[in-house]
């Protein structure tokens, strides 16, 4: 198959541009490089820099490397950046992936491939968390997504593009290759793991007031090759519409930071702050629906070995891509 991957210069893009290679299939990557970096690109795949908010240049993009399938990873995706600058989060998650969706039905793509995020739902009024859950989000991130998976939706419907949309919990974890570099990083595990390398001091939990045991909020972690996995899976049968990508265990940011402990061997030391706004206080999946349809089964669902695989590369990426 001839797959045309948007993000795949980012942290899970680039793991599952790994993937789709090593399955035999051919890859064009499309990225601004704003986020992505050039040398997590694998050097197997046929490299595009653009910019999907100019029409043209995806349109032309697209119309060039001819795929049969889209995978839409690109996208920003940080909750405390869009409660502060919305604009940005509509503007690219929305507005440019409209032209990139515009560009499939001119270019006769016939499956696309969505990266959604459980912050759609907002907070749920139960966990573990199933795709029939009212979808309430409390962010703009979580907004700009909803409002790209209705538009999904619709096109299916009028245009008859397939899709699969995809709701990841939380994306950790490192492929032997490629890893997590945000040039500024906000996520928890990369964090607490400049913590142990030595590259910063103390760690920041943000609120400890949270209606959990122990304050602190709570995620479902869940590896990027078992989210690279199901994307796969997704090309490769007739899976249509929403699924949550999940371990369906949840973790407190104080067990994460214990964890990360543990797998470095190095103290942590911890400095209590403000919850951060936009932050539900417990997320986590329901995947039945991805088991079940895909025959998705997550290769790595403990979090020991998902940071271990994270520690791993940051130890010999101690600074991240040069680029
Ligand atoms: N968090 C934290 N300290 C950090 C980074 C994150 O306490 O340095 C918390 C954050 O408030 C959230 C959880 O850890 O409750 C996971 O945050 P992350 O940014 O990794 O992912 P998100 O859930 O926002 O997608």
């Amino acid at each position: 198959m001839n797959i045309l991957v948007t993000g795949g210069a980012g942290y899970i893009g680039s793991v599952f541009v790994e993937q789709v290679l090593d399955a035999g299939h051919s890859v064009t990557v499309f990225d601004n490089l704003t986020e992505g970096h050039r040398s997590a690109v694998d050097p197997r795949a046929t490299f595009v820099q653009g910019d999907f908010n100019d029409r043209d240049v995806i349109h032309h993009a697209l119309a060039k490397a001819r795929p049969e399938a889209v995978v839409h990873f690109a996208a920003n995706a940080l909750v405390g950046e869009s409660m502060t600058n919305p604009s940005k989060y509509f503007r690219n998650n929305v507005g440019g992936g409209l032209n990139l969706l515009d560009a499939c039905v001119a270019s006769g793509v016939r499956k696309f491939v969505f990266s959604s995020t459980c912050a759609t739902y907002g907070p749920p009024d139960r966990v573990p968390m199933d795709e029939e859950l009212p979808q309430r989000p409390i962010n703009p991130y979580g907004e700009s997504k909803l409002m790209f998976e209705k538009i999904l939706a619709w096109y299916r419907q009028i245009h008859g593009l397939d899709f699969v949309a995809f709701r990841y919990f939380n994306a950790a974890g490192a492929s032997r290759c490629f890893g997590e570099h945000h040039r500024v990083e906000t996520h928890l595990i990369p964090n607490v793991l400049q913590v142990a390398l030595g590259k910063r001091t103390h760690c920041e939990i943000y609120g400890v007031d949270y209606p959990t045991p122990d304050g602190t909020c709570i995620r479902d972690y869940i590896h990027i090759a078992d989210l690279g996995a199901a994307h796969l899976l997704a090309l490769e049968t007739k899976a249509s519409g929403f699924y949550n990508l999940g371990n369906g265990e949840g973790f407190s940011v104080r067990q994460v930071i214990d964890v990360c402990a543990r797998i470095s061997g190095k103290p942590i030391p911890v400095v209590e702050k403000p919850r951060r706004p936009g932050d539900p206080a417990r997320l986590i999946a329901a995947a039945q629906r991805a088991r079940q349809d895909l025959g998705w089964q997550p290769r790595f669902p403990n979090l020991e070995d998902i940071v271990a695989t994270a520690w791993d590369w940051h130890q010999r990426h101690p600074d991240g891509y040069p680029d």
